[in-house]
């Protein structure tokens, strides 16, 4: 890799330690997310060459929640190609993560496969596909990131479990739409086991680094094909950052995802993949030292994905 990223890395957690994020506080719907200290914070960087550059609690597990949307979507559509489509659109929804209303209104087909509903689908698409849905993505990740442990976390599972009605409802609108196929509990099940998974930045951004390298993974092997990496970069470039992700275009312009435990993942193809976390979140949801830290990122190589 062609810059200093060590020195970017350690003025980017200089800046983190010290600024003033006002208002953005921590996911309390979920009691397991708010324990977690405020001033936690990783960041790392690898490179399609094989370089890794890390800040931080580098090596301390959190809870990925929404960005294993990604992987789900990954395993998805290589168990259903082009036919995943029929099942998910591929717009943004300009709505809440969780919102009711649009699903309402557009017939229980979801917008895009990383709103809740569009997730849950998904996690409904894999119950029906494969044979263990409550652990594929668990399991899928650890491949990807080289790590056999890679479990979900059981107090976060249970805290999901416990407060997720709001996704059940979404679960049960679709079925009345005839667009769930499997009981609402298996599926809802399958959706908060991947949200539960524990994983430390450095794996995330290993994870992830195949969407850097046309769908290589870190073993040499193809996770999904290159067209299909390039779709899931699209859909995180304008479906990734809940409802704000126009104004990360905007200032960030990289695809990415984020989740309310706090982390974000993204990647410039061909250059690198990278997971920040910092669990404290602006009013949309993203972390909001993540997003700064990419800001800062992004502005010291001087390169965005336009
Ligand atoms: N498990 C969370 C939920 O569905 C995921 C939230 C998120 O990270 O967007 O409410």
């Amino acid at each position: 890799m062609s810059h200093n990223y060590a020195a970017i890395l350690e003025q980017i957690a200089e800046h983190v330690a010290t600024a003033d994020f006002g208002t953005a506080r921590k996911a309390d719907y979920i009691p397991a997310l708010s324990d977690v200290p405020d001033d936690h914070f990783a960041m790392v960087i690898c490179g399609t060459d094989g370089e890794e550059h890390a800040i931080g609690m580098a090596d301390l597990p959190f809870s990925i929640q929404s960005m294993s949307k990604v992987f789900a979507l990954a395993l998805a559509q290589r168990a259903y190609g082009d036919e995943l489509w029929q099942f998910v659109r591929r717009e943004p929804s300009g709505s809440a993560f969780n919102s009711l209303i649009q699903l309402e209104q557009e017939n229980g087909i979801p917008r895009n496969p990383f709103i809740n509903a569009g997730a849950i689908r998904v996690a409904d698409l894999i119950t029906s596909r494969y044979a263990n849905p409550d652990r594929s993505a668990a399991e899928f990740l650890a491949q990807l990131c080289g790590n056999p442990n890679i479990r979900v976390d059981n107090d976060v599972y249970l805290s999901e479990h416990l407060h997720g009605d709001r996704n059940r409802a979404i679960a049960y609108l679709m079925k009345s739409f005839g667009k769930l196929d499997n009981p609402v509990e298996d599926v809802v099940r399958a959706y908060f086991k991947q949200c539960s998974i524990a994983m430390t930045a450095r794996e995330m951004a290993r994870a992830c680094r195949f969407l850097a390298c046309k769908g290589i993974g870190l073993d040499g092997k193809q996770v999904i094909p290159a067209d299909e990496t390039s779709r899931i970069n699209a859909l995180m470039l304008t479906c990734g950052m809940y409802d704000g992700v126009g104004d990360f275009a905007f200032t960030v312009g990289i695809p990415a995802k984020s989740g309310v435990g706090g982390g974000i993942i993204g990647v410039i193809p061909g250059e690198f993949s990278v997971c920040v976390w910092s669990p404290r979140l602006d009013q949309r949801g993203n972390s909001a030292a993540g997003i700064r830290a990419l800001e800062m990122l992004i502005r010291a190589i001087g390169r965005s994905v336009f």
